[in-house]
C-alpha cells in the first residue's frame, strides 16, 4: 500500500485548492478523483464563474471573497496563468427585494466600493440590458469572471510541481481509520492508498462519504448557456460589461460578458430541478433554452442568437445556501467541505487554506462557525 501525508478525494474546485495548500506545507499529497482530468462532472463544469465581493445572499461572506480575490491573484503569479478578469459586478432586481437589499448590506457593512444604478441609467451604460423599469441595481467594482477550469488545473499542476501523485479515474467506495493513527482509502478497483491526512471534497456526492452525518444536501441540475450576441460582440466583453445578476419575473437570472472563446453567458441561478448525480439527465432540452431565451426576448434582445454551447452542471444546496466546511466528529484527522449552494467556487483559496488547517493542525484562524455541520444537523433532526 502507497502511503502519503494527506489524501485529497475529489479534485474539482476545493480539491484542487486543498491539494495546493498542503504542498505549500511541505506535505506529500496523493490527490484522487473518478472522472478523467478535466472532465468536471459535478459542481465545477462550465468554463467561468462570476468572483465577487458583495455577497447579497450572506452579506458577511465579504471579507472572505476578498481574501479569496488575494489568493486568485496569488495562484496566477504563482503559476503564470492568465484566471481572472475584473469587469465589475451588477446586482438588481425591485427596491425591495432580497438582492438588492442584500446587496446594498454587503456594500455598505464592507465598504466595498459600488454605485447604486437605476433601470434608465443601468440601460444607458450597458444598451444590450432593458431592465424593468422598477429596477435598481448595486454595481461594485471589485467583481468579475474567472475561468474555473484554468483554475483547478493550475492548481493541479502546482501540487504535481511539489510531487504530489493526482490519480484520475480513481473512484472512492470506501474510507477508514486504521489502527496506529491515519486513514486508508479504498478505490472501486479494490487499490488501498493511506495517509496520517484525508480531505473529503467530492461536491454533489459528499453524502455518500460521509453517510453518518446524514447532511441535509440536495442536488440540483442547472443549465449554464452561451449564446452568440446580435450585437457587435466586441461591445459586450469584459472589458465594456460587467457581470450582473437581475432578478426579473421572481427569477434570477445572470450572465458573464462576451468571452470570444465561449460566448455571452445567460442563464437562470436555480432552475429547481432535484436529481441524483449519478442518473441526472446531461442532455439539455429545447425548453430549457427556451426558458432563457423567453427572458432575453424581455430584457436583453440583442444577446438572443445562436445557442453556442450548453452544459449541465449540479448545485449542492444546504439549506441556508452556506457551505458546509467541518472535521469529522468521529475521525477528527478527516475534514471535509460542501462549498456550493450555488456560489462556493470563488471561495477555493480560502477554503483550500481552511481544509489543510484543519487536518494537520485541527482548527484554523479562518473564522468558519457558520459553515459547522452541527448547525443543519441539529436544524435537521429537531424537524
Ligand atoms: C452552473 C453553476 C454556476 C455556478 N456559478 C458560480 C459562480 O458564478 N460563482 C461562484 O463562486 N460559484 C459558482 N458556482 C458554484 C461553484 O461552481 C461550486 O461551489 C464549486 O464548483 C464546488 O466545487 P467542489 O470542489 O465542492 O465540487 P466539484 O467540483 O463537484 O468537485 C467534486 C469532485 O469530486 C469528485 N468525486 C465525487 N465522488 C468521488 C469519488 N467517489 N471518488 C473520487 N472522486 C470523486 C467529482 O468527480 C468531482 O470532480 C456555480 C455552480 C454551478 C453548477
Amino acid at each position: 500500500m502507497d502511503t502519503f501525508d494527506a489524501i485529497v478525494v475529489g479534485l474539482g474546485a476545493h480539491g484542487s485548492a486543498a491539494a495546493a495548500a498542503l504542498v505549500r506545507r511541505g506535505l506529500r499529497v496523493l490527490g484522487i478523483e473518478r472522472f478523467a482530468r478535466g472532465d468536471a462532472m459535478g459542481s465545477s463544469g462550465g468554463w467561468s464563474r462570476m468572483i465577487r465581493t458583495a455577497h447579497y445572499e450572506h452579506p458577511w461572506l465579504a471579507p472572505l471573497a476578498t481574501a479569496s480575490w488575494d489568493g486568485w491573484l496569488a495562484l496566477e503569479r504563482e503559476t503564470g496563468t492568465s484566471l481572472m478578469s475584473r469587469t465589475g459586478g451588477l446586482y438588481g432586481g425591485p427596491a425591495a427585494s432580497a438582492i438588492v437589499e442584500g446587496a446594498r448590506e454587503s456594500v455598505g457593512d464592507h465598504r466595498v466600493a459600488h454605485e447604486l444604478l437605476d433601470a434608465e441609467e443601468i440601460h444607458r451604460r450597458w444598451p444590450i440590458l432593458e431592465p424593468a423599469d422598477d429596477t435598481v441595481a448595486v454595481l461594485e467594482e471589485q467583481a468579475g469572471t474567472i475561468r474555473i477550469d484554468r483554475a483547478i488545473e493550475a492548481n493541479l499542476a502546482l501540487a504535481e510541481r511539489a510531487a504530489a501523485r493526482l490519480a484520475f479515474g480513481w473512484r472512492l467506495v470506501d474510507w477508514r481509520p486504521v489502527s496506529g493513527g491515519g486513514f486508508e482509502v479504498e478505490s472501486a478497483d479494490g487499490e488501498v492508498a493511506g495517509a496520517a491526512h484525508l480531505v473529503i471534497t467530492t461536491g454533489p456526492w459528499i453524502g455518500e462519504h460521509v453517510p453518518d452525518l446524514r447532511l441535509p444536501l440536495t442536488i440540483e441540475r442547472e443549465v449554464p448557456m452561451w449564446f452568440r450576441p446580435t450585437t457587435d460582440p466586441s461591445r459586450v466583453g469584459a472589458d465594456r460589461m460587467p457581470i450582473w445578476v437581475l432578478r426579473d419575473e421572481d427569477t434570477m437570472f445572470y450572465g458573464i460578458p462576451h468571452d470570444p472563446e465561449l460566448g455571452l453567458k445567460v442563464s437562470i441561478h436555480h432552475w429547481g430541478t432535484f436529481v441524483d448525480p449519478d442518473t441526472v439527465e446531461r442532455e439539455v432540452g429545447e425548453a430549457e433554452v427556451d426558458r432563457v431565451r423567453a427572458f432575453m426576448r424581455r430584457r436583453m434582445p440583442a444577446a438572443n442568437g445562436k445557442l453556442v454551447a450548453a452544459k449541465v452542471c449540479l448545485y449542492t444546496n444546504t439549506p441556508d445556501e452556506t457551505f458546509v466546511i467541518d472535521r469529522h466528529p468521529a475521525a477528527p484527522g478527516v475534514a471535509y467541505a460542501s462549498a456550493c449552494s450555488g456560489h462556493g467556487f470563488k471561495f477555493a483559496p480560502v477554503i483550500g487554506e481552511i481544509l489543510a488547517d484543519l487536518v494537520t493542525t485541527g482548527s484554523t484562524t479562518w473564522p468558519i462557525d457558520r459553515f459547522q455541520a452541527s448547525r443543519l444537523t441539529q436544524a435537521s433532526t429537531a424537524e
